[in-house]
C-alpha cells in the first residue's frame, strides 16, 4: 500500500492535520491507539484571548479568533455538526492586584475586555465572590471529545485510521520516503502530542511535559451561556447539567494519573464559591505537550526530510493547532513559509545531536 503520508495521532493536531490534507485530495493513514486520557480528550476546548495576572493578549489572538471561528464551523460543517461555540467568559478576580489589572485593561479600551452583561446582583444569588466581574469576549468552546470522535468515525469510512499503536521500532526512513508495516508514505508526521518526545527523533527538542487535572460535575439550572472563571477554576458548560471544572498545571508529578489531591482541594473551591449543589461524574487527567518558549513545532526534520511533526501546543492547542495546520499543509503542498516562531528548523543544531 502508498498513500502520501502517515500521521502519528489523531488528537487535536492530528485532526485538523488530516482535514487539510483530505480538502487537498491527499492520502494517507492516521495511527492512534484511541488514549481516552489524551490531552485533546481531557480539554475544556476553550479558546480565550486574555491571559495572565497582568491581563494580557494571548500571542496572535487577533488573527486566531476569526480564523477559528470560521475554520472550526467549516470543518463542523464537513462533519454535520456544530463544533464551536461562542460563549464569553466571566471573569471574578480573586486578588485587588487583579481587579485592578482589568479596570486598567477597560481604560485602554482593550477590545476583548469590558464590563459584565449580567447584573451584579444576580451573579451574587448563585457565586460567592469578594471583588467584581469583568466579561472577556469573544471567546470560543470547541466541543473536543464529539469532534474527535466524528473525525475519528470519518477517517475510518474513508479506510484511513489504523487504532494501533505506533511502533517507532519498525519504522524505516529513507531519503525520500518512509516504510511502515508494509505501508510506503512520501512523509511521516508526529502529531502524538507528549508521545512524540520519547521519539528518537525528536527527543532533543525542549518539550516540557504538563500535567493537567479536571473534574466533570453536575450542577443543575447553572446558565450554561457563559463560561465562569475563578482563578484557576474555570467552569465550562458541556451537556445535560454537565459542567468542566479545571485544571491545574503541575510540573512535578509520579505519573499522569489523576490525583485525590486535585479532586479534594477542587471540591472544596467549588464548595466555596458555588452557592448550588453539585455532584462530580468525572475526574481527567492529561499531559499537555507544553514547550519551554511556549511556542509550537511544526515542519520536517532538518537532517531526515522525509519525516515531520506538528506538536507542542501547550496549553492551547484549540486554537493553535488549526492555524499551524494549514501553515505545514500550504508549506508543504505550495512551499509557503511557516512561521519562523514555530518552525522546528530553528532547533537544527540541537536535533542533529
Ligand atoms: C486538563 C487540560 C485542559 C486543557 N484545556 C485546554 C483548553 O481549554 N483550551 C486549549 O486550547 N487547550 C487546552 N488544553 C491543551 C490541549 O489539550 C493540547 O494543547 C492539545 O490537546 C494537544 O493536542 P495534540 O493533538 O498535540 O496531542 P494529544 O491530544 O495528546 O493527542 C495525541 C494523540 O496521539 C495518540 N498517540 C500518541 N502516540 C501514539 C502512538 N505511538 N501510536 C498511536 N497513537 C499515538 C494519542 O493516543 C492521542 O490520541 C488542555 C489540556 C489539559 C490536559
Amino acid at each position: 500500500m502508498t498513500v502520501d503520508y502517515i500521521i502519528i495521532g489523531q488528537g487535536i493536531c492530528g485532526t485538523w492535520l488530516g482535514y487539510y490534507l483530505l480538502k487537498e485530495n491527499k492520502s494517507f493513514i492516521v495511527y492512534d491507539n484511541n488514549y481516552l486520557q489524551s490531552a485533546s480528550n481531557a480539554a475544556g476546548g476553550l479558546i480565550n484571548p486574555v491571559t495572565g495576572r497582568r491581563v494580557v493578549t494571548t500571542w496572535m489572538a487577533e488573527e486566531l479568533l476569526p480564523f477559528v471561528w470560521k475554520e472550526y464551523n467549516a470543518l463542523g460543517d464537513a462533519l454535520n455538526m456544530q463544533c464551536i461555540n461562542q460563549k464569553n467568559i466571566l471573569v471574578f478576580p480573586s486578588a485587588t492586584d487583579l481587579q485592578q489589572a482589568f479596570i486598567e485593561r477597560i481604560k485602554q479600551q482593550n477590545s476583548f475586555i469590558q464590563p459584565p452583561s449580567v447584573a451584579r446582583e444576580t451573579l451574587h444569588t448563585i457565586f460567592n465572590f469578594p471583588f467584581d466581574v469583568f466579561e472577556i469576549s469573544p471567546c470560543y468552546v470547541i466541543k473536543m471529545q464529539a469532534l474527535l470522535q466524528s473525525f475519528r468515525a470519518h477517517l475510518k469510512e474513508k479506510n484511513a485510521l489504523k487504532e494501533e499503536v505506533f511502533n517507532e521500532d519498525e519504522l524505516i526512513v529513507n531519503k525520500d520516503c518512509i516504510e511502515y508495516k508494509g505501508i510506503k508514505a512520501g512523509k511521516i508526521i508526529y502529531a502524538g502530542g507528549i508521545n512524540a518526545a520519547q521519539s528518537s527523533y525528536w527527543k532533543n527538542l525542549p518539550f516540557v511535559q504538563n500535567k493537567g487535572q479536571a473534574l466533570v460535575v453536575y450542577i443543575e439550572g447553572l446558565d450554561t451561556s457563559y463560561i465562569y472563571k475563578f482563578g484557576h477554576l474555570t467552569l465550562i458548560p458541556l451537556k445535560d447539567n454537565k459542567w468542566w471544572v479545571g485544571s491545574s498545571n503541575e510540573l512535578e508529578f509520579a505519573t499522569a494519573a489523576p490525583t485525590d489531591d486535585f479532586k479534594t482541594r477542587t471540591i472544596a473551591s467549588l464548595k466555596s464559591i458555588l452557592k448550588k449543589d453539585f455532584t462530580v461524574a468525572d475526574h481527567l487527567s492529561a499531559l499537555r505537550p507544553a514547550t519551554v518558549e511556549r511556542r509550537p513545532f511544526a515542519g520536517f526534520h532538518p537532517q531526515y526530510k522525509s519525516v515531520g511533526i506538528l506538536n507542542g501546543m501547550g496549553s492551547k492547542g484549540c486554537s493553535l493547532a488549526p492555524w499551524f495546520a494549514k501553515q505545514f499543509v500550504q508549506n508543504m503542498l505550495l512551499d509557503e513559509p511557516l512561521d519562523p516562531l514555530a518552525d522546528v528548523s530553528r532547533f537544527a543544531k540541537v536535533l542533529a545531536r
